[in-house]
């Protein structure tokens, strides 16, 4: 696990914008695990991080950006960037839909849970859903996103007795277990899908994956979007040991990475925008305040602290929320 000390936070003077940059504020800040894997050699010693982002532009040399305008873009982890258009989206403005929802469900998040659940794993009216990390970011985006979808049964795991409470009381999950306690995960899922399941949205790998593929009925997917409990562990997983039941029971396993379907966002928002604005479906985010406790948004996601999105609010986040109308 990353401790505090593996960062440091420098002050640095910002470049003046070229022509065609601008100067943007950040106002919002996401924390992912993929950055625990950026940890291993991808992010480079003693330079500023980068990470989806929102800000404001508050100077600028560039008719796309005039001041004011809110932009996502991936200069993330400091207060300021200085971006040129191309670097940037200037974000729609959706009437009743929260900003910072561009980290949440309209965001990578919402669009990878849409992702596995649509092209991945291809899900069909009545089939039974299994997530796991079900009340991290993109279980929560999933497990509303299946039923949405016309899912007959939506279970999940989660590491705490509140975890799952939220789930089945707050989120329409119709059942839920602490991964964390209790009988094996196997024992677990079966209690909470004894028909067996459909589909998997696979967040955790290792011993979860084995256990969803022991309980995965004929012609199962699983749509395999990350492995968080080997991020950290520094070896290599024992776990599935049960690969040949893919075999067996003609099951389809792929992974992907939400990066190469940023063609689906369209339809995301197409999809997601009137049952945001009917209150259908509303963005669950965890929330940091303030820059100098982005680390500790960022460990304290890892460690399973939070509930839905984890996200920094920066200085005046607030105050973007909800967007105006176009
Ligand atoms: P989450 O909000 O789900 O936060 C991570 C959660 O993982 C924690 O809250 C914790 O919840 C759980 N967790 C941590 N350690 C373990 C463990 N050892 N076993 C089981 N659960 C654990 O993060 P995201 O929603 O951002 O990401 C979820 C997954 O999706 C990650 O694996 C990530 O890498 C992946 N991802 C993949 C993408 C792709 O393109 N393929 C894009 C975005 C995310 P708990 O308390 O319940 O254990």
């Amino acid at each position: 696990m990353p401790v505090p000390e593996d960062f440091a936070e420098a002050v640095l003077t910002l470049a003046e914008p070229a022509e065609g940059q601008a100067v943007v504020e950040n106002l919002w800040l996401s924390v992912d695990p993929y950055m625990r894997e950026c940890m291993d050699g991808d992010w480079e010693l003693d330079t500023p991080l980068e990470g989806r982002s929102i800000g404001r532009v508050v100077e600028s040399r560039s008719a796309e950006l005039p001041i004011g305008s809110l932009v996502f873009h991936r200069e993330g982890w400091r207060t300021h960037a200085v971006v040129s258009a191309a670097e940037v989206r200037v974000l729609p403005r959706y009437d009743g839909v929260a900003t910072e929802s561009f980290l949440g469900l309209l965001g990578g998040t919402g669009l990878t849970a849409y992702v596995g659940l649509t092209r991945i794993a291809r899900l069909r009216a009545g089939e039974t859903v299994y997530v796991s990390a079900a009340a991290g970011g993109v279980g929560t985006a999933a497990g509303r996103l299946a039923r949405l979808l016309g899912a007959g049964r939506v279970v999940g795991s989660a590491g705490s007795p509140a975890k799952v409470r939220l789930l089945t009381e707050e989120l329409g999950f119709d059942a839920a277990f602490d991964h964390r306690t209790g009988p094996s995960l196997h024992e677990q899922l079966g209690r909470v899908a004894p028909d067996g399941i459909d589909i998997y949205l696979d967040n955790v790998g290792g011993e979860h994956l084995e256990a969803a593929i022991g309980a995965m009925r004929e012609h199962g997917r699983i749509a395999w979007c990350g492995a968080i409990s080997q991020y950290s562990s520094g070896s290599a997983p024992a776990a599935p040991r049960n690969l040949f039941d893919l075999v067996e029971k003609s099951i389809r396993l792929e992974g992907f990475l939400v990066a190469n379907y940023r063609q689906v966002q369209a339809e995301l928002e197409e999809f997601l925008v009137p049952h945001l604005r009917a209150g259908h479906i509303s963005d669950r985010l965890s929330v940091t305040e303030g820059f100098d406790r982005t680390v500790d948004a960022f460990l304290g996601m890892l460690r399973g602290e939070n509930t839905g999105k984890s996200v920094v609010r920066l200085g005046r986040g607030d105050l973007e929320s909800p967007c105006d109308t176009p």
